[in-house]
């Protein structure tokens, strides 16, 4: 489905795009400077406070641009560790949007490192059996700027929170695009939005703090490694053989781990120590010995670091999530073949923070309104 909305995100604008359009209509191009510093580094979040543009060219800029191409309609907070924000864009859709916090010894949890878990689509098509944001299937790609303007939210929602003494530092310390829908499926869109993030006149926020998560689009993953800008990348493993990765992840018969691994490889050959293998453990499932053993292997041929998630339940979903000893166990036999390994003790379990789940209960909410009319 493709949605074209009446105006353009401004977000998704660049400083030579928006020269550009300036110029077009009969503006200086040096105005475009003047309103990224308006959006990124002081972060207003309408035209009228820009108040050192002359107000016809906001009315102009008004008219052409939309400055709030998702609005925020929703927090569920799970301890003060994870807020997860539902956003709606020009369509209606909804989204989510994470901020997990790493609480640091010595300082309270407003000063905690941050990480943003970012949506790329409005559902998803590939059907990994784990996650809630398949469940629907797949409705549409985000645009560049809807990717980007989830990460001006979070700065609002934040700012807020504790006032920075830098206005112009991003108020989070790192970016995982690894919430709803497959990223790598909205590649260019993707892409633009991170390289404007990645901008010195937007956030200026470091590619290396820039993770890209993939269920394993190789022809993509490909096109990855030849990426000057050094984005790290998690492929979504969760099966170390192909039997057991079929069972759970439905991407696996189109390209089964001999072509993922070696165009992973590829990545990892050009990217250096950028690599992480994610691995949910499920019960019976992919939690028995010999996967951790193969998982090793894998781990070591990639220099990949690996991080264990102990599953999530999500309902109507049958498996469970494996007893402390096993998890234990899995670990284990990782360190022991001295593979990099950490253990996420899931964030924001009890405010179904699960990737789609929050969307999910919002839309069965509004369903019998919608069906009513
Ligand atoms: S884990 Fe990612 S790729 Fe798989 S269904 Fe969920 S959103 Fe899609």
């Amino acid at each position: 489905m493709k949605y074209t909305p009446e105006k353009k995100p401004i977000y998704g604008e660049t400083l030579d795009s928006l020269a550009q359009h300036l110029t077009a209509a009969g503006e200086k191009p040096f105005r475009a400077r003047q309103v990224m510093e308006w959006l990124y580094k002081r972060r207003v979040g309408s035209w009228d406070e820009m108040t050192n543009l002359p107000k016809p060219l906001r009315a102009w800029l008004a008219e052409q641009f939309d400055i709030q191409p998702t609005r925020h309609v929703l927090t569920k907070e799970a301890g003060d560790v994870t807020d997860k924000l539902l956003l709606q864009l020009g369509d209606g859709s909804l989204i989510e949007t994470v901020i997990i916090r790493v609480p640091q010894e010595g300082v309270g949890i407003e000063h905690s490192r941050k990480t943003v878990c970012v949506s790329t689509q409005v559902g998803c098509a590939y059907g990994c059996k784990f996650c809630a944001s398949g469940l629907d299937g797949w409705k549409r790609d985000l645009s560049t700027g809807e990717i980007v303007s989830q990460l001006l939210q979070v700065c609002f929602v934040e700012d807020a929170r504790t006032p920075r003494a830098r206005p112009e530092i991003p108020s989070f310390d790192n970016i995982v695009v690894m919430g709803m829908g497959e990223p790598l499926a909205n590649y260019d869109n993707l892409m633009a939005a991170l390289k404007i993030l990645n901008s010195d006149w937007a956030l200026h926020f470091g590619a290396r703090r820039i993770t890209v998560s993939t269920s394993g689009l190789v022809p993509q993953i490909k096109r990855l490694a030849d990426e000057k800008v050094q984005f790290r990348l998690a492929v979504s493993l969760h099966g170390a053989t192909n039997e057991v990765r079929q069972q759970i992840m439905p991407v696996n018969k189109k390209w089964p781990l001999e072509e993922l691994i070696p165009a992973v490889k590829l990545f990892a050959e050009k990217h250096g120590k950028m690599l992480t293998l994610e691995y949910i453990l499920i019960e019976d499932i992919n939690d028995m010995i010999e996967q951790a053993e193969r998982l090793a292997e894998i781990a070591i041929d990639l220099h990949a670091h690996v991080n264990l998630i102990p599953y999530n339940t999500v309902e109507g979903l049958p498996w469970k999530r494996p007893s402390l000893t096993r998890q234990n166990k899995f670990l284990g036999i990782l360190k022991s073949r001295n593979v990099s390994v950490t253990i996420r003790r899931e964030k924001g379990h009890d405010i179904n923070a699960a990737c789609g789940q929050l969307r999910l209960q919002e839309e069965e909410k509004r369903q019998p309104a919608a069906d009513s009319q």
